[in-house]
């Protein structure tokens, strides 16, 4: 098995909350699907931090999470 590593940065829509990662793969950020087509999935996308995934996106806030 040979592992080959990229210097590519790879982006994703990632849950600031639970870490949960939307599953889309991206070399470029412009190629990731949008705010709106992420909001449409569920996602609450915030201005600037604080992306929740679709299943944090509907418990509510918690105050300090364990470390
Ligand atoms: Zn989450």
């Amino acid at each position: 098995m040979t592992r080959g590593h990229t210097n590519q940065p790879v982006w994703t829509w990632h849950c600031d909350r639970c870490g949960n990662t939307s599953g889309d793969l991206a070399y470029s950020q412009q190629h990731l699907p949008t705010p709106d087509q992420m909001r449409a999935k569920g996602w609450h996308i915030a201005e600037k931090w604080g992306d929740l995934c679709s299943r944090c996106a509907q418990t509510p806030p918690i105050e300090k999470l364990k470390p």
